[in-house]
């Protein structure tokens, strides 16, 4: 019995929920003697405040009513013609207006497609490593987790074997310098994906927050565009979080017809549409093209992030060590030698002030590797990611 007056059941859904033991220790990492490469934050530097400020008061003196009124569940609709419009450059051609949902955030996404498509023990097929956000997500709902094999060019479309994808509901995937493992999916591995999708029937998920904030390497077409030819059934998501600022809570959902009929159905229920000022004022920032100008910004300043965090590697790293080298986003996932387990190392780190994410949380097996970190260079600066990593390279020598 609980010792306190109240009283009161959780669903059972909710009572299988843990707290993380990762997320507990990573609390104190807010601590500012930290140096901390756990966050997953875009970097403020790259936040255009003043576009968003004149943005805001641009909609409130000439369209105040419209933007603090109720608005459509499916979102406003010059925002979504926009993204419908800007989808072209991902390689998708052909998106109508009605195949857009705007949401509060790509995570709001994940949330309704679990409700969408997920009962419990669906099995769901997800990259292993995967995104930990959305395995919180979907894991509400209770899958059975099936690990799609990846390699160093990230998700083995051979792997999905008759026997994984029999009646899964679908492949949640990251094609662009995936969270967390900084990987890109090549052209002949998208093109195999969603074919062999298309073949067996299984819907992909692309999530792709990261895709414009690519620094080296050529610009891949996306899966919506690649499947549609192909005949698979893609569900894009797309999100303004690190492009313009996460605190924005805007994102999209760029699907077939009757699947945002459903989910439209399921974001009513849930909280009956994205703010309408905050849509408003999104589409005024980049209407006219903004963005053209503002990414080169951001991509440099994640490039030099990037190189200062390699280079300070290549220093300090031993040779048992090997890492990613991303061309784009926020992440690197080293590999550690497989007798050191990164959640002691980081118990470790943390005494040293630095902080990492440890990789086993990212996959749903329970004999997931334990050697796996990952690390965020976009927000630390250079002097920092020096002396950090000077202090991780220290402790996995001694180990
Ligand atoms: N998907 C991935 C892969 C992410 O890394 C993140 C942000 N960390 C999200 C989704 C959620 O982004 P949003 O801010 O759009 O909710």
């Amino acid at each position: 019995m609980n010792s306190s007056a109240l009283s009161y059941t959780f669903s059972q859904r909710a009572q299988k929920l843990t707290g993380s033991a990762i997320r507990e220790i990573l609390k104190i990492t807010v601590r500012p003697e930290i140096i901390s490469f756990a966050g997953g934050l875009p970097a403020p530097k790259g936040f255009p405040t003043e576009a968003i400020n004149r943005a805001y008061d641009r909609v409130l003196a000439q369209m105040g009513p419209v933007a603090l009124q109720y608005g459509p569940t499916e979102g406003y609709a010059p925002l979504r013609a926009w993204v419908a419009e800007d989808l072209k450059r991902s390689g998708a051609h052909d998106i109508s207006v009605d195949e857009v949902l705007i949401v509060s955030g790509s995570q709001q996404a994940l949330d309704m497609l679990g409700k969408l498509f997920v009962d419990p023990g669906s099995k769901v097929l997800v990259e292993a490593p995967s995104y930990l956000g959305a395995l919180q997500s979907f894991s509400l709902f209770e899958p059975t987790y099936v690990p799609a094999p990846t390699d160093e060019g990230g998700l083995i479309p051979e792997g999905l074997t008759d026997e994984r994808v029999k009646d899964a509901r679908f492949i949640y995937a990251l094609p662009n310098f995936q969270n967390p493992t900084g990987l890109t999916l090549s052209l002949a591995r998208r093109q195999a994906l969603v074919e062999r999708c298309a073949a067996v029937g299984l819907p992909i998920i692309e999530d792709d927050p990261y895709g414009d904030l690519r620094y080296a390497g050529e610009a891949l077409p996306g899966l919506l565009g690649l499947g549609r030819a192909a005949g698979a059934t893609v569900i894009r998501l797309g999100t303004f979080s690190k492009v313009l600022a996460p605190g924005l809570r805007l994102g999209y959902i760029a699907a077939p017809k009757d699947i945002i009929s459903k989910l439209v159905q399921i974001k009513q229920a849930t909280d009956l549409h994205t703010a309408s000022i905050t849509q408003m004022a999104v589409y005024e920032v980049v209407k006219d093209g903004f963005l053209g100008t503002h990414l080169p910004t951001v991509r440099e300043l994640y490039k030099q992030q990037c190189t200062y965090m390699l280079d300070a590697m290549a220093t300090h790293f031993p040779a048992t060590a090997t890492w990613t080298r991303p061309e784009g986003g926020m992440f690197i996932w080293v590999t550690l030698p497989a007798h050191i387990d990164s959640t002691e190392l980081l118990a470790r780190a943390i005494q040293k002030n630095v902080a990492f994410v440890p990789g086993a949380p990212f996959y749903t097996d329970e004999d997931a590797p334990k050697n796996t970190m990952r690390l965020s260079f976009v927000t630390v600066s250079e002097a920092k990611i020096r002396e950090g990593v000077a202090v991780l390279g220290q402790l996995i020598k001694e180990s």
